[in-house]
């Protein structure tokens, strides 16, 4: 889990395009891959990438409350799914279910990722700084620029 508030490389913020970095007298690489050259040839260079970059206005902590409420809901789901692969005497007919304990911990190993992402999910959002709403994003100063 990367930590917050750091983007990665091919996404920026909108309306703020990162220009190419300084790496020597006269002499600029570009943000997206490792193309040095001159100030001049890499802007209209960093404008072929800006096409396909990722743009967002940031923050988007709107969503924090619906992935709570949905990974909640799913994991909380899994448990009796998973309690009854492990302990329901499966019948032979007309289906065999999994009968030896080696069948059913491989039947909850394939039910294991609708468990642990939805996990993982609730984990992001109850403990990362971008999604909480104590921390101060970029989202938050935008709502602070329009009422200004
Ligand atoms: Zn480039």
């Amino acid at each position: 889990m990367a930590d917050s508030g750091e983007l990665h490389v091919t996404v920026c913020l909108e309306g703020d395009p990162p220009g190419p970095f300084c790496i020597g007298p006269d002499k600029y690489q570009c943000q997206f891959c490792s193309k040095v050259g001159e100030y001049p040839a890499l802007v209209a260079h960093k404008q072929t990438h800006e096409k396909s970059a990722v743009k967002h206005e940031g923050g988007c902590k709107w969503i924090r409350t619906p992935a709570i409420m949905y990974s909640t809901h799913v994991a909380t789901t899994l448990v009796p799914i998973l309690a009854h692969i492990l302990f329901y005497q499966f019948p032979m007919k007309p289906h065999r279910g999994p009968q030896t304990l080696q069948e059913r911990w491989l039947l909850v190993f394939i039910y294991a990722p609708y468990l642990l992402v939805p996990v993982l999910l609730l984990l992001t959002m109850l403990l990362s700084s971008t999604y909480s709403s104590t921390s101060k994003s970029g989202h938050t100063s935008v709502k602070t620029k329009k009422t200004n």
